[in-house]
């Protein structure tokens, strides 16, 4: 299964993604982690990431690609991953393509821009695994602990209210055609599976649907 999570910046791709990768035993790919994991060790990298991350903006294109090729070699790869976060533009979307890295579905989160904003404000997360909750919609058993190890959550500073804001702009202006990227390439013979899951709903009913019709494409592979 090589699957990818399609949707705006709070749309529940993390969330889903922890389901559908234990439920195939796949790895999770998260651009987004391996960024902040860059940024947390202080490198090169990471220093420059985190100026354009904290504007909301996009880490460019040919770092993002050179990060997601490499990663795909590793070993853990070879039975498939799902991509999170990635790919977040056309030339992302392209350069995958044109590796030859042959993908089974996308799968595409909707959630209107009204409810991002709530929803990143309230995200709680958990450095070290990646792991997130909802202050009110999905929290942790005790307020502001990791459920796994008992460790503190943070609030991203990335997931205050303005810097959403330009997050949703980027979004729409350089994510968001992949959608339709995505739908032209269906004609064509070995193209992705196109699977849209309305992300208002709940955690539970977006996790089942995404799993009825990835379990049919499982079934059929
Ligand atoms: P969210 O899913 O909440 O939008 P992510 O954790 O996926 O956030 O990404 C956080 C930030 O990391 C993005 O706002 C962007 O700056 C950077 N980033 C992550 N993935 C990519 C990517 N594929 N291309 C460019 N920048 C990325
Ligand atoms: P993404 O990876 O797309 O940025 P996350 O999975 O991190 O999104 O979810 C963003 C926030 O919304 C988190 O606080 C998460 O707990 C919450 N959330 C995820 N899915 C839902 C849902 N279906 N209903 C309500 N809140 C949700």
């Amino acid at each position: 299964m090589r699957l990818i999570l399609l949707g705006p910046p709070g749309a529940g791709k993390g969330t889903q993604a922890r389901f559908i990768c234990e439920r195939y035993d796949i790895p999770q790919i998260s651009t987004g982690d391996m960024l902040r994991a860059a940024v947390a060790m202080g490198t090169e990298l990471g220093r420059q990431a985190q100026v354009v991350m904290d504007a909301g903006d996009l880490v460019s294109d040919d770092i993002i690609i050179g990060l997601v090729k490499e990663r795909i070699t590793e070993l853990d790869c070879a039975p498939g991953f799902l991509f999170d976060g990635f790919p977040r533009t056309v030339a992302q979307a392209e350069a995958t393509r044109d590796a030859g890295v042959d993908i089974d579905a996308v799968v595409e989160i909707a959630v209107p821009d009204d409810d991002i904003v709530q929803r990143l404000s309230g995200r709680r997360s958990h450095p070290g695994s990646g792991r997130v909750y909802h202050v009110t919609f999905n929290p942790p058993k005790v307020e502001g602990v990791d459920d796994v190890t008992g460790e503190l959550l943070v609030h991203r500073d990335d997931d205050r209210e303005d810097t959403i804001r330009n997050r949703l702009a980027t979004y729409h202006s350089q994510t968001e055609v992949l959608t339709e990227f995505y739908r032209e390439l269906e004609a064509e013979a070995g193209a992705p599976q196109l699977i849209k899951v309305d992300g208002t709903q709940s955690i539970e009913t977006v996790r089942d649907q995404a799993q009825t019709e990835l379990d049919k494409l499982a079934g059929s592979s």
